[in-house]
């Protein structure tokens, strides 16, 4: 299980790398639909990965520090943009 950031439309939004359990694939999963702990489905063999909230709070816990320091990098920056 891996974290990882993706640029979509000039944000930065963070994705969580899911082990698919049918044939072993990564499933990228937005961490906000990862809030709604609904199943989803590998794009390699279809299996449906159910995601309960006990893994949804270990994978967020584990992660918890990089995603809070990429916020805190997103909030820095945008306060740069406020002209003085
Ligand atoms: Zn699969």
């Amino acid at each position: 299980m891996k974290l990882e950031f993706k640029n979509i439309a000039d944000r930065e939004e963070p994705f969580f790398l899911l082990d698919c359990l049918g044939c072993g694939e990564e499933i990228s999963v937005p961490e906000r639909d990862m809030k709604t702990t609904k199943p989803v489905e590998c794009g390699q063999c279809s299996h449906i990965r159910y995601l309960s909230y006990r893994e949804y709070t270990l994978i967020t816990d584990r992660f918890a520090a990089q995603l809070l320091m990429r916020a805190g990098l997103r909030a820095r920056a945008s306060r740069r943009d406020i002209p003085a």
